[in-house]
């Protein structure tokens, strides 16, 4: 017999390592954009997992996935190869620039992955003095110690010994900052087509665009990290294909899964020519039961109404909030694209991010932020219309709290 254990918040912190610091509510079971905790007390879900539950809790198509994989094969390793890898990779190179694909299990593993292949690239096309990544400051690419050191904020990649070498960081939007760091000797430039955890900040066409040709002009590829963008979170299937501008290698996760741990890395085939048999690998990468629940929510994402959808949906969320704003003026902009949505808050209230999160969790509410200053919606693609209204409702009460103090 099991022993029936106290599941609580206290117990987080007897038994967890202390890195996170949860909310006191523990769900118990989601359905759709709602969640019920072990008090029965019901959610409305506007954070989404952090973009990753791009169809909500328990969508039937990817319950059905799960249990139908799940009675025939787990695990193989990559011994062997397996049918839900292989279908899912080739709708990945179909509906993409892509011709080959890598799997992982995060985010940081298919960026460490595509860091790696940047640099085995760099060495073998053009000599071992080609090795300089730039990135940008306020990026995020994962929390291994080559992602996080790539990642724009020192704060995160400090205090853990020497760090992974020649990463260096541009400013976002900013194309001089980019223009004087870029020599022959750069290897790649990395970087999110709209800054997530940074602050939910669209690149600019020109500064997008200007970033390609530079890549062009002094042979460094060109590696998009569509974590956090991919699959449909922008109203594209990938970010990339709303900017006119095509990387040499992209990354996705979180929501490639709809909520089942798994991550790609895409690329070409010539560039992909270099890792070889033996030079990367990963024990889970690939496996059946993340690759057929990914395929089901690649399958479901995959479609003109979806997707079509997140950019009305998106329009209901704005309006939404500007209406909110037109009564409390707590916002002085709202940002990002698609379902990936920044409200900033005004002066007066810099640095309360987080008391508008834990008012709107009082109100029934799940919600993120992106840094001390801007509250974050990542909801699932498919969240019903009445959630949103709903949501936005609880959301309203939350602001009326904050700003009532
Ligand atoms: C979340 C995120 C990651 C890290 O993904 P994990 O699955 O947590 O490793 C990397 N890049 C971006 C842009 C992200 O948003």
């Amino acid at each position: 017999m099991t022993e029936q254990i106290a599941a609580n918040r206290e117990l987080f912190d007897q038994v967890m390592v202390p890195n996170y610091s949860p909310s006191a509510v523990i769900p118990v079971r989601g359905k759709g954009s709602r969640v019920w905790d072990q008090n029965n007390n019901e959610l409305i879900d506007f954070a989404g997992g952090i973009a990753v539950n791009c169809l909500g809790h328990c969508h039937p198509a990817l319950v059905d996935a799960l249990k139908t994989q799940g009675e025939k094969l787990w695990h193989l390793s990559n011994v062997m190869t397996n049918e839900p890898a292989l279908r899912l990779a080739k709708k990945l190179v179909d509906n993409t620039f892509a011709e080959k694909v890598y799997f992982a299990n995060s985010g940081a593993e298919s960026n460490e992955a595509a860091l790696k292949l940047a640099r085995r690239w760099a060495l073998d096309v053009h000599g071992s003095d080609k090795t300089q990544i730039i990135a940008f400051k306020q990026g995020f690419h994962g929390r291994t110690f080559f992602t996080v050191t790539v990642g724009g904020q020192a704060a995160y990649s400090d205090g853990f010994g020497p760090k992974p070498g020649d990463v260096v960081h541009a400013e976002y939007n900013n194309l001089d900052s980019v223009k004087e760091l870029i020599s022959d000797k750069t290897c790649a430039i990395v970087m999110e087509p709209l800054q997530g955890e940074g602050g939910i900040i669209s690149p600019t066409n020109e500064f997008i665009q200007g970033v390609r040709q530079l890549c062009d002009q002094h042979n460094a590829l060109l590696v998009f990290d569509e974590v956090q963008t991919g699959v449909g979170r922008t109203g594209e299937l990938y970010a990339y294909m709303g900017l006119d501008v095509t990387p040499d290698i992209l990354t996705t996760a979180k929501a490639l899964g709809g909520g089942f741990p798994i991550g790609a890395m895409l690329t070409t085939t010539a560039i992909a020519t270099h890792l070889k048999i033996g030079t990367h690998g990963s024990t889970y990468g690939g496996n059946p039961l993340a690759c057929a629940v990914a395929e089901a929510a690649f399958d479901t994402v995959n479609d003109v109404s979806v997707l079509n959808g997140v950019k009305t949906k998106e329009q209901l969320y704005r309006d939404g909030i500007n209406k909110i704003n037109a009564k409390y003026n707590v916002f002085k902009e709202i940002r990002g694209k698609g379902l990936l949505i920044g409200a900033v808050l005004s002066d007066d209230y810099q640095g309360r991010a987080k008391d508008f999160l834990v008012a709107a969790m009082a109100e029934g509410l799940m919600t993120l932020v992106a840094g001390a200053n801007i509250i974050r919606f990542a909801p699932s693609l498919v969240i019903p219309d009445a959630d949103i209204a709903e949501g936005l409702l609880r959301f309203e009460k939350a602001v009326a709290k904050v700003v009532n103090g």
